[in-house]
């Protein structure tokens, strides 16, 4: 007897809610990594359905206490009048404890920008905006494989998804950081197959889709998530459907930056 599978994707929507959250404490997770743990009575009813969730950030103004957020009325988003908009940026929910009310965020240190910057100098006891998740993309976990390929920006999604799909799972990790010490711990089991690729300093362009290129990928249904810079997505997508034949509706492909521009969330299609 055959067990039928639930491997459909599913959107889900989340009502749309703006937070004030207060950092409870850092922590280094690689050499360019810096996990902040937030908390709040705003947390409350806090909801992330999925690993590929995203939030928007805000940040406080420099030298200012709190983030300016804007209110959600019923034609959207309406910031306060007569201040400045405040810097925003995506990030993944990490991990959400809805009993300790925590919510970690791990930011990349990658140099100049509002994002980066804040994080660089984050401690305990300042604030920070969050709003959403306003929806889910619902991947399911029942495929034979799952394909998880990004760059140090997409370490967030990539570690929660390991762990919500358990040890069990025949995961296959494509990892590019710019070096070993960049590299986060990733809770997979005996099943997974986790490739590190390390940019050095002297790399020019991705090394993803030669990484990609070279696996042998299981039999059965799988799933492919992308997750990183805009240009190596496109070349990752282009060549698991063009050169390998995967079918679109298997494959999430999303730019979470891109070189030279600021922030930039593309969901990759033709
Ligand atoms: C859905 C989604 C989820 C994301 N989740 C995470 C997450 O959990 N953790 C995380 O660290 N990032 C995550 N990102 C990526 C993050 O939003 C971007 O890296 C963002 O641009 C950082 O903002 P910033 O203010 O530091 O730099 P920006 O002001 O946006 O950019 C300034 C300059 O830095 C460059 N830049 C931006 N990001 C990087 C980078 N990572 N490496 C090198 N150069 C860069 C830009 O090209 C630009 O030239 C996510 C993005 C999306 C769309």
């Amino acid at each position: 007897m055959t067990v039928s599978r639930d491997l459909t994707v599913q959107r889900v929507r989340h009502p749309l809610k703006m937070r004030l959250l207060q950092v409870l404490r850092t922590q280094r997770v690689s050499s360019q990594m810096l996990r902040v743990t937030l908390g709040g009575a705003d947390l409350a009813d806090f909801v992330s359905g999925s690993f590929d969730d995203h939030m928007k950030v805000f940040f406080p103004a420099p030298g200012a206490e709190k983030p300016v957020l804007p209110q959600v009325g019923p034609d959207g988003i309406v910031f306060p009048e007569g201040q400045p908009r405040p810097q925003a940026r995506d990030y993944t929910p990490r991990r959400h404890d809805p009993v300790a009310q925590e919510l970690d965020i791990e930011f990349v240190l990658h140099g100049d920008g509002p994002a980066s910057t804040w994080a660089a100098q984050a401690r305990a006891g300042q604030y920070l905006g969050v709003g959403g998740p306003r929806g889910s993309f619902m991947i399911s976990r029942e495929f034979d494989w799952h394909l998880l390929i990004g760059d140090d920006t997409a370490l967030p999604a990539i570690g929660r998804r390991v762990e919500e799909l358990g040890p069990d799972a025949r995961v296959i990790v494509v990892a590019e950081v710019p070096d070993a010490a960049a590299q986060v711990p990733l809770a997979t089991g005996p099943h997974a197959e986790v490739h590190w690729l390390h940019r050095e300093d002297n790399a020019e362009g991705s090394l993803l889709v030669p990484a990609v290129r070279g696996l042998n990928l299981p039999e059965g249904e799988g799933y492919v998530w992308a997750a990183g810079e805009a240009a190596a997505m496109r070349a990752v997508r282009q060549h698991l459907v063009a050169e390998r034949g995967i079918d679109k509706t298997r494959i999430r492909a999303s730019a979470y930056w891109k070189h030279g521009n600021a922030a930039v969330h593309e969901t990759i299609d033709d």
